[in-house]
C-alpha cells in the first residue's frame, strides 16, 4: 500500500503563493527556471531590477544606493519570487533588500563579532575549538543576506580565497591531527563548480584524521536548483558528509526546497538547519514552529536558533534575549522535542556557542528539585 504524500509546502508558503512575484517570469520555461546557471546569470542586482518584482519604498531605494559599496545586493529570481510585491514587512524582503537601518551604527557593533580573525592561524582557517576548523573557500553567495554575520568579507572580491589560500588551508589541516571535523564555509561553498567542490572535498577526505565534513550552504533556501542529481551524487561520494543550511521563514519552505532536502537525505546526507532569530522575520513561536515541522517532514533537523551576532549593520534584526527565551518556552511542548532547536548566543570575541535555556527549575536543595513543566504546572523530583 502506498503511503499518502506529505505536503511539500508549509501552510504559509501555500497561502501566500498567489501573492508572490513568480508571474513576472511567466514566460521563462521551467527548463530554464530550474537551471541554477540561469538563476545565477539572471540575479537581481539593482533597484531597477527589484522594481519589476516589488514596490520599493523611498528608504529601500536610498539603502540600496548607500550600502552598495559595503555589501553587495543580489537575489536569485527564485528567491525574489518568494517576496510579497506590496508588503514591506514580508519576511523574505527583510532578509534580502537593504534597509536604511543598516546605515546606522550601533555602539555594540563589532568588526569581527565572533573573533574569527583572532583564531585564524592561516588565511581562510578559523581554529577555535580543539577538534574542528572552519574553512572559508569562497566569498560568493547566490543571495546576500542582509543579516549576514560575515558582511565584512562576504561579497568582497579582495577577500576571495585563491588557489594558494585553499592549498595553505589544506596544508594546515593536514598538519593538525587533532582536527577531525571540517566545516566548509564561506560565503557559500555551493557557488563553486561541481569539479572544484569535488576536488576540495576529495582532498579533505584524503586526510586520514578528518572524520567528518560539514558543508555550510544556504543554497537549499536561495537556489535549491543547484542540487542536481549529479551534484548530489558527487557530494555523496565524500561521506560522512553533513549539510548545514539556514531556513528562517515559512515562505522559504517551498516544493523546490523540499525536493532538494529529500534528495540529499535519500543519499544519506544529513541536513541540519541553523536558523537565525530575526526581528520582523521569525520572532514568533508560531512562525518558527511552522518552519521546523516542515523541516522535519523533509528529514532536516532543526539544530540551532542563533541570537543575531553583533556584526556591523544588523542591529535592527536583533531580538531581545528575553523574547528569544519566551519563544523557546512556547516551542517546547506543543510539538515534539525534535522540532525544538538549541537557542544559542555565539559569545562575542570568540567565546563559542552558549545555550540559552528558559528557567524551568525553581529551586534545588539536598532533598528535592522543584520545577515547572511546559504548561507551567509545578512538579517535584528527589534531588538524588
Ligand atoms: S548565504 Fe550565508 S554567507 Fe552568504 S550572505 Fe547569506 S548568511 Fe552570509
Amino acid at each position: 500500500m502506498t503511503a499518502p504524500a506529505l505536503p511539500e509546502e508549509s501552510p504559509i508558503a501555500r497561502d501566500v503563493r498567489g501573492s508572490s512575484s513568480r508571474s513576472i517570469w511567466a514566460d521563462v520555461p521551467d527548463e530554464l527556471w530550474n537551471d541554477w546557471r540561469w538563476q545565477q546569470r539572471n540575479r537581481l542586482r539593482t533597484a531597477e531590477d527589484l522594481e519589476r518584482v516589488v514596490t520599493l519604498s523611498e528608504g529601500e531605494r536610498r539603502a540600496i544606493a548607500e550600502t552598495a559599496g559595503a555589501f553587495r545586493m543580489a537575489l536569485t529570481p527564485y528567491y525574489a519570487a518568494l517576496m510579497a510585491r506590496e508588503d514591506p514587512a514580508c519576511g523574505i524582503r527583510a532578509q534580502a533588500i537593504p534597509r536604511v537601518d543598516e546605515l546606522t551604527p550601533n555602539p555594540t557593533d563589532l568588526d569581527d563579532p565572533l573573533g574569527e580573525e583572532r583564531f585564524m592561524p592561516v588565511p581562510g582557517i578559523t581554529h577555535r575549538y580543539p577538534d574542528r576548523v572552519l574553512f572559508y573557500v569562497t566569498h560568493n553567495c547566490p543571495v546576500y543576506c542582509r543579516h549576514c554575520t560575515r558582511k565584512r568579507k562576504v561579497s568582497d572580491p579582495t577577500s576571495a580565497a585563491g588557489h594558494d589560500q585553499l592549498g595553505a588551508g589544506l596544508d594546515y589541516i593536514r598538519a593538525h591531527p587533532e582536527v577531525r571535523d571540517v566545516l566548509v564555509s564561506g560565503g557559500d561553498p555551493m557557488t563553486l563548480s561541481d569539479e572544484r567542490l569535488d576536488q576540495l572535498l576529495g582532498a579533505l577526505r584524503q586526510i586520514p584524521h578528518v572524520e567528518v565534513i560539514r558543508l555550510c550552504t544556504r543554497n537549499p533556501v536561495t537556489l535549491p536548483q543547484r542540487f542536481s542529481a549529479a551534484t548530489v551524487e558527487m557530494l555523496a561520494r565524500h561521506h560522512p558528509l553533513f549539510l548545514h543550511t539556514h531556513f528562517n521563514h515559512p515562505r522559504e519552505c517551498t516544493p523546490e526546497a523540499a525536493r532538494t532536502l529529500r534528495a540529499l537525505a535519500d543519499r544519506g546526507i544529513n541536513c541540519a538547519n541553523q536558523m537565525v532569530l530575526l526581528a520582523g522575520v521569525n520572532d514568533d513561536a508560531r512562525i518558527i514552529r511552522e518552519v521546523n515541522v516542515w523541516l522535519l517532514r523533509q528529514r532536516c533537523r532543526p539544530y540551532y536558533l542563533f541570537q543575531a551576532d553583533l556584526a556591523q549593520g544588523i542591529s535592527h534584526f536583533r531580538v531581545p534575549v528575553a523574547r528569544g527565551l519566551e519563544i523557546m518556552r512556547a516551542l517546547r511542548g506543543p510539538v515534539s522535542g525534535m522540532a525544538v532547536p538549541t537557542y544559542v548566543i555565539d559569545a562575542p570575541g570568540g567565546g563559542g556557542k552558549i545555550p540559552m535555556v528558559p528557567a524551568y527549575v525553581e529551586s534545588i536543595d539536598d532533598e528535592s528539585v522543584t520545577f515547572r513543566n511546559w504548561q507551567g504546572l509545578p512538579y517535584t523530583y528527589p534531588s538524588r
